[in-house]
């Protein structure tokens, strides 16, 4: 019987399958190997769920940007409305309030001009008519 020093634990073993032993560069009992085995396969399960976080970081972290965006466009969407609809009200506002002023004025000038009349007994020259 062969028996080979396991490069792991140092002891020597019997291999229960030669071919095994043979393809390892560093042969291994059968404890180490499996222990070897078990440790790769949650190392590669450990990097695959690496990667599945690190795929969904990036998708979280898209999804967070197209909802900035989103956002970004209904603020700058609803603003737009506030201001379109402050303009109106304001225009409409100034409009009446000129309207309101002037006719105030032109009413002050009557009656300036007919007191002139009263007092001085003729019209004050009129402007552009
Ligand atoms: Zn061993």
């Amino acid at each position: 019987m062969v028996s080979y020093t396991c490069s792991v634990c140092k002891k020597d073993f019997v291999p229960s399958s030669l071919k095994l032993v043979e393809s390892q560069k560093y042969p291994k009992c059968n404890e180490c190997y499996y222990a070897k085995k078990a440790e790769v396969s949650l190392q590669s399960a450990n990097r695959k769920a690496q990667t599945e976080l690190m795929r969904l970081e990036n998708r979280i972290e898209k999804l967070e940007k197209k909802n900035e965006m989103l956002e970004t466009i209904i603020e700058s969407m609803v603003n737009e409305k506030v201001n379109m609809h402050l303009g109106d009200t304001l225009l409409s506002f100034v409009k009446q309030e000129t309207q309101l002023q002037l006719g105030k004025l032109q009413s002050q000038i009557i009656d300036v001009n007919n007191k002139v009349v009263k007092i001085m007994g003729f019209e004050l020259p009129k402007g552009e008519e």
